[in-house]
């Protein structure tokens, strides 16, 4: 694939190897693509015999079996033994591209960076702004193939994803008020969409004017609870009853914790405007951290606005962001209510990808969110 668009933060990455604070070589569930699997087939001798022995099936998916809770192929240096004996065809895809993400629309790729990498994490927080891409000037393996080939929806998407950042990014109104114009502006071109009008959606305009957001305009005062505390509410206990998370993943753990406790003191009806009032007091003391929201969303929107190529579900993609963006926010806030507003840049970095890996590798959490969207939104 020629056209592949990295993102700007691309070539400042590098992997902190045996210094990383968390290391994706334990803890996650690794898969094996066919391709790489291929290969330990063809691996003759005690060699051979020895990788095969540690793949596995679950749920019908080919995976990496750990051992007591890590890659079996971590050597004891905390080194991928594959990388360190120079053959990195022997690692699986997951593992050789880590944390890099190439999806391949059709004629188009695009390589972003996943936040839940310690490395890529801190990168995030000291270039805080909105993403550029440009060509890839070598090869990039692509990790995900979309099988579509439907040029009008993807041209549709390129320049809809544009406009939306411009407005985003444009000066004089904040995220609540914008995220209601986009969602308003987002939900009467979906509508269009599924009526297979992709042609019409050039009729309807983004703007904060309520007659232009029709029947979606919300009627809610625009607040950084979008979604409502109640809702996340449910969805975070279930998470926390979900597979020993104490154990597996201590910090998160107390972040969803610390959550629970402040915000389950709250009344029920005003708990939305309690976390409202928070993140407005926070964003006086600190408000540095209103760049690190926005380019969080940005970032967000980056990622998986595109996935609509696929689905053609814009509006779902669009409150993925929007949700993933309001989490964020929770669990950050809750650490400066803990911790004061004078966190080190290493603190920042380190809650965001907590949250990025107890929410992106939790799969009873993203099912939730899900369930989230649908029962307020669509
Ligand atoms: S999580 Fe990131 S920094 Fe840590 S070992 Fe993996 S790629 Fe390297």
């Amino acid at each position: 694939m020629e056209n592949v668009y990295i993102t700007d933060l691309y070539e400042k990455f590098h992997c902190l190897a045996n210094q990383c604070p968390t290391s994706c070589c334990k803890g996650w569930v690794l898969p094996v693509d066919d391709e790489t699997n291929e290969r330990y087939e063809k691996l003759e001798g005690l060699f051979g015999r020895h990788i095969r022995f540690h793949i596995s099936k679950i749920k019908g998916i080919r995976v990496i079996r750990r051992q007591f809770g890590r890659c079996p192929f971590l050597n004891s240096d905390k080194m991928c033994q594959f990388q360190a004996s120079g053959h990195p065809e022997l690692m699986p895809l997951v593992c050789r591209t880590y944390p890099r993400e190439t999806v391949c629309f059709d004629k188009e790729a695009r390589c972003t960076l996943v936040l839940s990498c310690p490395a890529v994490a801190k990168l995030f927080i000291e270039n805080p702004g909105r993403r550029s891409f440009r060509l890839a000037p070598s090869k990039v393996e692509v990790f995900w193939e979309m099988n579509n080939e439907d040029d009008a929806m993807f041209a549709f998407l390129k320049e809809e994803e544009e406009k939306l950042l411009d407005f985003f990014w444009e000066k004089g109104h904040e995220m609540p008020e914008i995220w209601q114009a986009m969602y308003a502006y987002i939900y009467q071109k979906h509508d269009l969409i599924v009526r297979n009008r992709l042609e019409d959606t050039k009729e309807i305009r983004l703007s904060y004017d309520r007659k232009d957001m029709a029947e979606y305009a919300l009627l809610k005062r625009p607040s950084y609870a979008f979604f409502k505390i109640e809702t996340i509410d449910h969805m975070v206990l279930d998470c926390i009853n979900y597979g020993a998370l104490s154990i597996r993943e201590p910090k998160f753990y107390h972040l969803i914790k610390r959550y629970l406790d402040i915000f389950g003191k709250q009344y029920l009806d005003k708990v939305d405007d309690y976390f409202d009032e928070q993140m407005r007091l926070m964003l006086e003391e600190c408000p540095d951290a209103y760049l690190r929201y926005q380019s969080y969303f940005s970032w967000c929107m980056n990622e998986l606005f595109f996935q609509a190529f696929e689905n053609y579900n814009i509006i779902r993609q669009y409150l993925y962001c929007v949700l993933y963006t309001q989490l964020y926010m929770i669990f950050d806030l809750v650490d400066y209510m803990e911790k004061g507003p004078n966190r080190s840049k290493e603190r920042l970095a380190e809650v965001l990808y907590i949250c990025e890996q107890g929410i992106q590798h939790n799969p009873s959490l993203k099912h939730n969110l899900m369930e989230v969207i649908r029962r307020e939104f669509l």
